[in-house]
This record gives structure tokens, sequence and C-alpha cells, in this order.
């Protein structure tokens, strides 16, 4: 089941709080007085939180926002860019997940503006309120509309993603059986690396046709060399190959144990972040 509460509790209204004091001139204590007043009216029926909802919409602050407390996570992984027709156009959305150190959050975003702002904010601690929830088949998705809001906050309010227990896997082989992104640590026990033909617009590899080098988007523009690093990964669990299409951080990462995210393609792993590398090789032969 996804709670979708993030890290409060049923009595907390920090969040409530921070809305009334930037729409209303109120002190906190005045705020605290008169949600205090409308608890000891009715306990049985209400939190701290709810009756805090209560004053803030007596104070003509708009409770919209708050109808499902906040989630805080870090933007775990952003899936491609999709469009939903609709009668007004079409509008673009991306499926992601956000993690905290109780949960990992299946969300969905709509409008180009969300679209955009997640995908360049890899890692970041996003706030989102104002959403809604979509129920799919197996699991309840945070639907994040364009009426709803998402915020970066300062990267202290969570812990590193490597020290968020929810983003890591246990095993290589639980990784591929388990859809989405996903912290691991391996050991690298093989490494080569090929050039290609890239676009140098979207990136993506170019194919050769009648003698021309061509994008399958982009049709006819000179492509750029680019590098693709191929590793074979290793943990109790198997050896899988892996592939990553950026420079890794060492020059080599053979026989070191790697700290890295990433996803599984039908067998291949595609590592889309190394986090750490050990200094040393941890398997070194003879003397
Ligand atoms: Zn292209």
């Amino acid at each position: 089941m996804i709670m979708c509460d993030g890290k409060m509790s049923s009595g907390d209204y920090e969040d409530i709080w921070d809305i009334v004091k930037k729409s209303v001139q109120i002190s906190r204590q005045e705020f605290d007085e008169l949600v205090e007043k409308i608890y000891s009216k009715a306990r049985n029926f209400l939190t701290k939180r709810a009756a805090a909802m209560i004053v803030a919409r007596n104070l003509g602050v708009d409770t919209s926002q708050i109808a499902y407390t906040p989630i805080v996570g870090r933007l775990l992984e952003v899936g491609p860019v999709k469009k939903s027709k609709s009668a007004s156009g079409e509008t673009p959305y991306v499926l992601f997940t956000v993690v905290n150190e109780e949960e990992r959050i299946p969300c969905v975003a709509f409008g180009e503006h969300h679209v955009s702002l997640l995908r360049q904010s890899e890692d970041k601690v996003l706030m989102i309120r104002k959403y809604t929830k979509a129920k799919l088949r197996k699991y309840t998705l945070v639907k994040v509309t364009e009426n709803s809001i998402i915020e970066i906050l300062d990267d202290s309010k969570l812990p590193p993603i490597t020290d968020l227990k929810p983003a890591w896997a246990d095993s290589l082989k639980f990784m591929k059986e388990n859809r989405g992104a996903w912290l691991v640590k391996v050991l690298v026990i093989d490494e080569s690396t090929t050039e290609y033909f890239a676009c140098p617009i979207c990136g993506k590899s170019m194919e050769l046709q009648d003698s021309e080098w061509v994008c399958p988007e982009h049709g006819d523009v000179e492509p750029e060399v680019e590098k693709v690093w191929r590793y074979v990964v290793s943990d109790r669990s198997g050896t899988f190959p892996a592939v990553y299409f950026k420079d890794p951080p060492e020059p080599s990462l053979l026989d070191r144990l790697v700290v890295l995210k990433g996803y599984f393609r039908d067998d291949e792993l595609y590592i889309s972040k190394i986090y750490w590398v050990s200094e040393k090789e941890a398997i070194t032969f003879g003397e």
C-alpha cells in the first residue's frame, strides 16, 4: 500500500502554518491558540491537523493546497516524455519516482512546466503540493496536475540519496526483477568502450542509410562521435552486462567496487549515474 503522507503525522500542521503565515497577518501563538480551541471542541472527530485546516479555512486561506499533506522526497528517476491527447490538444506527461527515508512514491506529472522541471532535477529534494491520486490496476499513483505545485527544496532537507534505504536494491537480481531505477553496489569485472555516431540534437544513435548517417528523429545532421562504456558487473546474485553513456569518474573501473544508479532494460543494466568508486581494486592477484 502506498502512503502519501510523507513524513508528517496526523498531528503535524507545519505545512498549513507555512501557507497561513504567507497569506494572513497572524502570529504563531495566535494561530496555535485558535487550533487548540477548535480541537478542544471536537477532539473525537479531529486531529490537530484537521483543526488547523479549519482555522486556515476560516481565515480565508486557500485550503485546497493542503488536502493531502505535501510529499517530500528525492527525485529518483524520470521516464521519457509521453503525450496524452484530449479535446484541448496534447499534454506532455512523465512518470517519475520520488524516494525518502520511508518509501518510494510512484508519480505522474502533466504539463510542459512540470515535465521540464523534473527532467532537470535528478536526485534533488522536491516538495509536491496540491496533487491528487490516480488509481491504476495494481497501485496508486500520485498525480501532479497542471494546478499542482512542485518546489525544489534545499538539499539539506533530506539525507543524500545514497543514505535513503528505499532507493536501494538488495541485489542485481532483485533489480532485474523489479521495474524502475535502483541504487546498487557492484564489482566491475569487465570493461570495454566503443564509439558510435550520435545525433548532435537528441543524442540518439545514428543509422547508416544509403551510405548516409541519419538520425531516426532529425534525419540528415552532422554526427558527433560519442563513447559508450560496456561493463560486466557482478554481485552475489550473478553477473550482468551494463552500459554507460557518460564519462566514468575514473579512467578505469575494472576490479573496483562501484555504487551506481541504474535500471534494467531486458537483460542489460543501464547505468544512469555513478556515485562512488572504491579507491583501489577490490581484488588483486599475487603480491
Ligand atoms: Zn536526433
